[in-house]
């Protein structure tokens, strides 16, 4: 339900890209959420704030292409 909380639980893997995983169901992405899909927890912790999402994404473009 809406208002849960969980933390943005993040897997770095050196020959993979980082999964971002939520903690309270354990669903995975491979990038980060505010919003867990499939729980709806609302991910909280020092890292919500919405700037360092973006600076993900765009890292992730930059990057995602390696493999
Ligand atoms: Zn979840």
């Amino acid at each position: 339900m809406f208002g849960k909380k969980a933390r943005l639980i993040v897997r770095t893997h050196f020959f993979s890209d980082d999964e971002y995983e939520c903690s309270a169901c354990g669903y995975r992405a491979r990038k980060p959420f505010k919003v867990c899909p499939r729980c709806g927890a609302r991910m909280n912790g020092s890292r919500e704030d919405p700037t360092w999402i973006d600076e993900m994404e765009y890292a992730d473009e930059i990057f995602g292409d390696w493999s």
